[in-house]
């Protein structure tokens, strides 16, 4: 086959609007034989039916970042390509309905202004003028986003592959590929159909954005990318005479409708509560430009209302009734990055609607992640190392998406769980959580106990659920009583959720120093804390390694992390080393006792000695407890004496039971993962994926205390990042993680609110939660600073915490602001 080379630096599958986009952003970084194969035509998949709304704030700062770039690359890409992308800024405008949602897209412009995106709260009136024909019956309030608007979906394709075609990609239709070649865990090259002849290339980088079909595409070479299809609405009525061109997108969530206009045409598309999943056997061979059968019926109830919102619907006449097919992920979430199980295999699908807007910083992302080896910006997001190997299982994503396109617009409350495909995974205590009146919520798959009601309440027939508001929830009162019980008597919680990797043989020990900042060669029965660098001293990892002996080490970590943590480290792994990791995260369940009283309960079921002399923090022993062995870690995460307890899960229950029974004349309380957090804030621990990333240097995270540059090299050499801490040490700090309590202990804080410095934004909040002990909101977050700038004169500033426009006075803290001596921790 003359047109297809036999060898690629990089093979793209799938041709949408992704796919083009990822090819024409690595060539313009210089990867000049790129192949993009495309099974039938450009687009043909989702790209083409889609609405090509383009919005710039997402509910992150790093998803904004992506979503920004669309409009300011648009032009620019016009002009390198003469093709037009269809891109008219004509501005956003989103309705609230209700309170809550008033609050929530209040919130949301607060969010846009620590995010550097142009937005206006305003008044019903102005709606009335930016939307003449609208009924505004109802509004509570509005947002417009000045900077928004549409674009068309199959000219951005088109654009981006006559761009990656002239930086010197070749872009070639009619040619599927069938499978991806590995050897030794990496990619080597794909195998091909063209003309009904099979051909190959050789390559040593895929990258799946083979849009509804990725998940079976990368399941063939061992890849979990958890998607599933689902059907998605738009009407287009028959052109209205006199509708004024320019006017903004409209959005009312709250009746899970958007219109935009077009040519002259009303679209109404939906995000209806119950989605349509589809293809469930997988996407038809010849799908091609392709839509699926109308369902009137199930639209019915979001045009009845658009009808009434928009009165000239009534009149308009519906020209075409669309459903086509897109992808969505269990969480909401696209798939970026390199897959764990596969070297070379990349991934950029799953785009949950908003795949055309996206495609654009995605494929940027990607490029550059591939380019330079790693991740230019935080993605863990949307990071497909936060999969689950379970959630690829198909049932479990028909029936997780049925509930999560709706969620687009539902309100975004916080501490929302998903009501869908629950249940998957269960620690072995939890018949007796829930007999305790616990209310579950899902991390990972994983049901914990988020706060429990208690025996009184709960007998009287209070119900474990959730009453989301943006204001206090139902739960906030038992949240104060399990937080004040573990500040001054005990608390249990169940962290069995917990990752654990084992990590042994002889060179266990070389293995673990070179990925770990801290100093890891102690003795057997210590406990060290410590983060995983990269090259630039950002944080890969966050956990605890604890030596079980010469050659075996226990490390700990979040729930969420444990398909990252373990891809991570086995990359670190030299091919000559003695040294195996092994996920063991469900061998073992885990109890955290936690207060002052936890020794005193302890000790009653126990004849080791747990006192400070025997057993000193930082520490883990094996010792006898109730009728069986477990081993006890002494370490808390929520600033408190304590010890987490490791158990194997056959026998969780019996060391449970014998906890609760030692603790009932000892104030001893069941806690939930609530209030965990905001124990864990008061005292200023840092939560990965929120308050350290991959892109959040150690030395401005203000953890270098957990780092020593000064350990000796091991038999791998110096650890990960450590030039790099030594580098920022020369250069000074550019921002700062700064602790903050509001002065006024009404108001909340959950995330991103902006934080102001003597009146200028300086930063934003990157966790937030309610101190129930120090009787007000805590949030965390970076200042930024210059490198000049000493604690003093940070702390010298006047703080505000901008919360749904409001400004909120702070006061601000380099050290924990409970405990800062970590008195109760080490007693
Ligand atoms: C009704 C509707 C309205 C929408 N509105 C919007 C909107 O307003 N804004 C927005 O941002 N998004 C919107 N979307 C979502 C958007 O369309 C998708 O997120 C986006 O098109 C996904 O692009 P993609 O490149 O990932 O997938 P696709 O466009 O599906 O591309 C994947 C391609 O891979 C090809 N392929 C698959 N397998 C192989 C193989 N083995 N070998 C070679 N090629 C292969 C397919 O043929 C296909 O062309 C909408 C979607 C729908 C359905």
């Amino acid at each position: 086959m003359s047109n297809v080379p036999a060898q690629a630096s990089a093979v793209i599958i799938g041709g949408g609007a992704v796919g083009c986009s990822v090819a024409y952003h690595l060539s313009k970084l210089g990867w000049s034989d790129v192949v993009l194969l495309e099974r039938r035509q450009l687009s043909c998949g989702t790209t083409w039916h889609a609405a090509g709304l383009i919005t710039q704030l997402r509910a992150t700062q790093s998803l904004t970042q992506l979503a920004r770039y669309a409009p300011e690359l648009f032009p620019e890409l016009e002009k390198e390509t003469d093709v037009s992308t269809g891109f008219r800024k004509t501005g956003s405008l989103t309705l609230a309905l209700s309170n809550e949602r008033l609050e929530e897209i209040a919130r949301n412009a607060s969010m846009a202004r620590a995010f550097d995106v142009e937005v206006e709260v305003i008044s019903t009136a102005d709606v009335e003028r930016l939307y003449p024909l609208l009924n505004t019956d109802g509004v509570t309030g509005a947002i417009y986003m000045p900077n928004d608007g549409q674009a068309d979906p199959t000219n951005i394709t088109q654009a981006f592959a006559k761009g990656a075609r002239m930086n010197g990609a070749k872009v070639l239709e009619n040619t599927k590929v069938i499978a991806v070649k590995t050897e030794n865990d990496r990619v080597t090259g794909i195998t091909f159909e063209r003309d009904g002849e099979r051909g190959e290339i050789k390559t040593d980088y895929v990258v799946n954005c083979a849009g509804m079909w990725a998940r079976e595409l990368g399941a063939k070479s061992g890849v979990n990318i958890p998607l599933h299809a689902c059907e998605h609405f738009y009407i287009v009525t028959e052109p209205i005479a006199d509708l004024p061109r320019e006017f903004p997108v409209l959005r009312v969530p709250d009746e899970h409708a958007y219109y935009k206009e077009d040519a002259g045409k009303i679209l109404l598309g939906a995000f209806e509560p119950e989605a349509k999943p589809w293809g469930q056997d997988g996407i038809p061979e010849d799908f091609c430009f392709d839509q699926l059968p109308d369902d009137f019926d199930h639209f019915a109830p979001v045009l009845e209302m658009a009808v009434n919102r928009l009165p000239l619907l009534e009149t308009a006449g519906i020209h075409t009734f669309f459903n086509g097919p897109e992808s969505f992920t269990p969480d909401d979430r696209f798939h970026l990055g390199e897959a764990p199980e596969l070297r070379g295999y990349f991934v950029a699908a799953g785009f949950n609607s908003i795949g055309v807007q996206t495609a654009a910083g995605a494929g940027k992302a990607l490029s550059e992640w591939m380019d330079a080896g790693a991740p230019q910006q935080d993605l863990w997001d949307v990071d497909i190392r936060r999969m689950q190997p379970f959630q690829g299982n198909r049932t479990y994503l028909q029936t997780r998406v049925t509930e999560t396109l709706g969620l687009l617009y539902a309100d975004h409350f916080p501490y929302r769980q998903f009501a869908s495909a629950r249940n998957v995974r269960q620690s072995p205590l939890h018949e007796r959580l829930e007999a305790h009146g616990a209310c579950f919520g899902e991390t990972a798959g994983w049901e914990r106990a988020n706060w429990f009601v208690p025996q009184d309440e709960l007998k009287n027939g209070v119900k474990p659920e959730y009453a989301y508001t943006w204001a206090r929830q139902n739960w906030f009162a038992y949240a104060a009583g399990e937080h004040q019980a573990v500040r001054e008597q005990a608390g249990l919680f169940d962290m069995s959720s917990f990752a654990k990797y084992r990590v042994e043989g002889r060179d266990a020990e070389a293995v673990l120093q070179k990925v770990c900042a801290n100093n890891i060669a102690v003795e057997p029965g210590r406990i060290v804390y410590t983060q995983w660098l990269n090259a630039h001293g950002g944080i890969e990892a966050d956990l605890t390694v604890t030596r079980l002996s010469e050659t075996v080490f226990l490390v700990v970590s979040g729930a969420a992390c444990a398909v990252r943590d373990m891809a991570w480290l086995r990359r670190n792994i030299p091919d000559d080393a003695h040294c195996v990791a092994t996920d063991i995260t469900s061998a073992e369940a885990c109890l955290c006792v936690m207060g002052p009283n936890a020794r005193s309960i302890l000790q009653s079921r126990t004849a080791a000695d747990l006192s400070n002399e025997a057993f000193p923090f930082a520490t883990a022993r094996d010792i006898e407890f109730g009728l069986t062995r477990v081993r006890a870690h002494r370490i808390s995460y929520v600033g408190e004496l304590g010890w987490e307890i490791y158990v194997p899960g056959d026998m969780a229950r019996h060391v449970f039971d014998e906890i609760l029974d030692a603790g009932s004349g000892n104030g001893l309380r069941l806690c939930g993962m609530h209030v965990l957090d905001s124990c864990r804030i008061e005292k200023a621990f840092r939560h990965f994926g929120h308050d350290i990333t991959d892109h959040d240097h150690i030395l401005e995270a203000g953890l270098g205390f957990a780092v020593k540059t000064d350990k000796p090299a091991g038999r791998l050499g110096d650890f990960n990042g450590r030039e790099a801490v030594l580098r920022k040490k020369q250069a000074g700090l550019q921002k700062r993680m700064v602790q903050f309590q509001l002065t006024d202990p009404e108001p909340l804080l959950y995330h991103a609110e902006p934080i102001r410095r003597d009146g200028v934004v300086a930063g934003y909040l990157t966790s937030g939660n309610y101190g129930h002990h120090l009787g007000a909101a805590i949030g965390l977050g970076y200042v930024n600073c210059g490198p000049e700038e000493t604690a003093d004169d940070i702390l010298a500033s006047r703080y505000e915490i901008e919360i749904a426009g409001v400004h909120v006075a702070a006061k601000a803290s380099l050290r924990p602001l409970y405990d800062p001596r970590s008195e109760h921790t080490k007693a």
